[in-house]
This record gives C-alpha cells, sequence and structure tokens, in this order.
C-alpha cells in the first residue's frame, strides 16, 4: 500500500514534522497521505472515503499542524482546529497521534469526552488550543458552558462521519457548524459515502479535494473471509473451539449487544481464556484497561460491541470473529477493516446462524461479495431455516439503517 518512490519530504511538510516522523520510523507516505497533505496544506477541503488503517489520522493530522504552525496563536477561550470523532476512544487516539507528530512544534492540543468530570477539561481549555480534539455532545456542553469560542477556528475535520450520523450525532454536528465563522477549511472522512454522508458533505465542503483509499463499500482486499454456519445456541462453544483449535493469540470478537458481549467474555473466562469486554455500559477507566491488555497480551479475546470498537486502533490484527452480524450492513465492512492492515492478510469469521441469513444476503449485496461458507466438523448446523432474529425494530428490512442503533452504548449515545 506504501509508495517506496514518494518520501514524506516530498509533501511540503516542515522539518518539525519531518524529524516527529523519524522518530515514529515512518518513511513513505501511504496513499492517502500521498493525496492529502500537500492539498490540505495548500487550504484545500477534503473528502476522502478511507478507513481506519489506511493512514488517514496522519494525512489529516500532519498537514493541519503544518498550517498551524504558521498562523497566529490561540486566544483565550479559543480553538483554532477542531477534530470531532464518534468516540471517545478515538478521540484519545486521534489526540495521541497530534501529540506524537506535533511534538517539536509550540502548539497546544487537548482532547474532551463525555463520560469524564467536565472541570479539568474546562481549566486545559481556558488558554486556547490550537488543536482540539473531541465528541460532539461534550463539545457541545463545553460550548454552552462559555468555555470554547471559535472565533479563530480555521479548520474543522468530521472524523469517521458515517458513524457519527450512525450514532445520531447529525443535530449536534449540525448546531455545531452553525456556529463556525464561515471562512474555513473542511476535511471530511469516512468509510462509506451514504446517501446522508454525501448531503452532509455538500452543505459543508467547498470543491473539495476527493480522495478514495479503497472502493466504495469494498471489502481490504488482504482480508480473508469465512462464514461458519452453526447453530445459534452453540455460538460460543463454536468461538472458544475455534480459538483454541488455532492457537489464536489476539481476537476481536464483535457482539451485537452488550449482554451478548459480557455473557461470552465471562463464558470464556471461566473456561482459562483471558477475555474482556468493552462496551458503552462500561467505565472509561474499564475500557481502557481492556484496551491496553488486549495490546499488550494479558487479555487474549476482547469482545466488543460494534460502537465501542469504533476506531479502536490496533495494528495488525490477526484474527477478528463476528459472534453474530452486525444489524447494518456497513458495520460489517468497519468491523472487518480492524485485520489485514498494513500489508498483513486477516482472517475475518463469521459465525452465522439459520436466523441470520437475511442479515448475511444485505452483507452479501453491500460488499458486491458471496461470502465463502465452511462447516466446521462437530459444529454443523441443525437449524437451516429459521424466522429472522428481531433486531427490536418491528418489521424493519434487514438492510434498512434503523433510526437509533440498537446494542450500542446506551441511550445516551448522544453524549459522549
Ligand atoms: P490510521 O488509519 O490513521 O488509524 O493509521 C493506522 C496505523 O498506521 C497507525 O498505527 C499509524 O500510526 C500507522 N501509520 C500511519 N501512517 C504510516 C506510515 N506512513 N508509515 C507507517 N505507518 C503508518
Amino acid at each position: 500500500m506504501i509508495n517506496a518512490q514518494v518520501g514524506f519530504d516530498d509533501l511540503g511538510l516542515g522539518e518539525p514534522l519531518l524529524k516527529a516522523l523519524r522518530d515514529k520510523g515512518y518513511v513513505h507516505p501511504s496513499p492517502i497521505q500521498e493525496q492529502a497533505i500537500p492539498a490540505v496544506i495548500r487550504g484545500r477541503d477534503l473528502m476522502a472515503a478511507a478507513q481506519t488503517g489506511t493512514g488517514k489520522t496522519a494525512g489529516f493530522t500532519l498537514p493541519m499542524l503544518e498550517r498551524l504552525r504558521h498562523g497566529r496563536r490561540p486566544a483565550r477561550g479559543q480553538v483554532r482546529a477542531l477534530v470531532l470523532t464518534p468516540t471517545r476512544e478515538l478521540a484519545a487516539q486521534v489526540h495521541e497521534n497530534v501529540r506524537a507528530y506535533g511534538r517539536h512544534l509550540p502548539l497546544r492540543s487537548e482532547v474532551v469526552f463525555g463520560g469524564v468530570k467536565i472541570n479539568p477539561q474546562i481549566e486545559r481549555l481556558q488558554k486556547g488550543v490550537d488543536l482540539l480534539v473531541a465528541t460532539p455532545g461534550r463539545l457541545l456542553d463545553l460550548h454552552q458552558q462559555g468555555v470554547l469560542r471559535f472565533d479563530q477556528l480555521e479548520c474543522l475535520v468530521l472524523d469517521e462521519a458515517d458513524r457519527m450520523l450512525d450514532m445520531g450525532f447529525i443535530h449536534d454536528i449540525r448546531r455545531l457548524i452553525r456556529l463556525l465563522p464561515e471562512q474555513r477549511q473542511n476535511l471530511l472522512f469516512s468509510a462509506t459515502f451514504s446517501p446522508p454522508i454525501r448531503k452532509l458533505a455538500t452543505g459543508l465542503l467547498h470543491q473539495p479535494l476527493q480522495i478514495q483509499v479503497t472502493p466504495e463499500n469494498q471489502t481490504a482486499r488482504s482480508v480473508e473471509q469465512v462464514v461458519h454456519p452453526c447453530d445459534m445456541k452453540r455460538k460460543s462453544e463454536l468461538l472458544s473451539h475455534l480459538i483454541r483449535d488455532g492457537d489464536w493469540r489476539q481476537v476481536l470478537v464483535f457482539s451485537r449487544t452488550k449482554h451478548g458481549a459480557n455473557r461470552v467474555a465471562e463464558k470464556l473466562s471461566r473456561e482459562g481464556l483471558e477475555a474482556a469486554a468493552i462496551h458503552g455500559n462500561k467505565s472509561q477507566g474499564a475500557r481502557t484497561r481492556a484496551l491496553q491488555g488486549f495490546k499488550q497480551g494479558s487479555v487474549r479475546v476482547l469482545v466488543a460491541t460494534d460502537i465501542a470498537a469504533r476506531g479502536i486502533d490496533i495494528q495488525q490484527l490477526p484474527h477478528v470473529i463476528n459472534l453474530d452480524l452486525p444489524n447494518v450492513a456497513e458495520d460489517y465492512v468497519h468491523r472487518i477493516g480492524r485485520t489485514g492492515r498494513a500489508g498483513e492478510t486477516g482472517h475475518a469469521i463469521s459465525l452465522v446462524a439459520a436466523e441470520e441469513s437475511l442479515l448475511l444476503k444485505a452483507i452479501e449485496r453491500l460488499t458486491g461479495e458471496v461470502l465463502r461458507k465452511e462447516d466446521v466438523k462437530g459444529f454443523e448446523p441443525t437449524i437451516l431455516t429459521a424466522p429472522p432474529i428481531d433486531l427490536g425494530g418491528g418489521r424493519r428490512r434487514s438492510n434498512q439503517r434503523p433510526r437509533r442503533r440498537q446494542g450500542g452504548s446506551s441511550g445516551r449515545q448522544r453524549r459522549h
């Protein structure tokens, strides 16, 4: 994926940023970086179709820092560049990137999100910040409290915009946009470009450069996908069998519901497989601990709901398992985007019961691929047809987006 012909020093980045890249050991820009960095430095708007794992974060962070280092420093309570993300985890990760790339620059950056005390955030923002990473709900709270002002705002980034819409943030986003100066640069990143995203883009972006690093709604090529048909009741047993049989050391498991995530993590733990669940009902501390353990290897199996898993940056994750299929087909693409990064082949395995056949069809329609089905010996399904599972939305069709997502991070999704 990396173009060995091009170096970072060809893209218009100054020495402090090039030094930070050398510190990180990055030599060549990824395709999205190669295209986005010079355009953003020139001040263009951007509409990029890119999933996590493409290097998109550096693709917007580096040129933004390059622009920010030349302008006027922020006055009290002012923000010069704003990155909005759908989840706390993603906000924290983006901010980690900002700090790493900006380490040789005298710029101030901060991150704010809900679920933690607001007062320390208020204090940190008072002096003004060059770059703020935020989730929409907490940002609006801070603005309403008079802590933040946007008169000096030069650049707005919406990261994982599709997910922000899925999570019901559209009104918050529109309200925020109305608070910003009209003259500004806008960068929009989204894994998929559905009609609502296009509509948002039309109102937001001015003659944007369009970049697409993976074909629209197509799953990444380096991911080997397989479906193991099985009975609903035997899924967790099959999961544990697969982990042991393959001796997998780091497995991300997706569960549609928080309850299901807990149940499976507890069951695996009881059987001696180190497992942890992350979802919206877990405290921020518990989520961070679970993720840390997973990255360091003390947690072998991380069971996550779609929303909690969003934006988790774990490189070269070898195995992603769908304990159940997502009720929104696009989520399948997001889920398996966790594996097979940076040239490594990943494995995305879906355990699919007869009740989920419509969900499977919706995924196959979206990705344009018929997934390979393979029985696991001893776990062949005994139930071959069954009424579709109830997704909690009455007679909603499986490929339609629910207005409000189920099984994510609780009813307080809009306050992250
Ligand atoms: P992202 O798509 O922004 O989540 O980035 C995916 C991962 O790739 C992150 O861990 C980055 O630190 C890493 N990364 C980003 N750009 C490069 C690059 N040019 N060379 C090597 N690694 C990179």
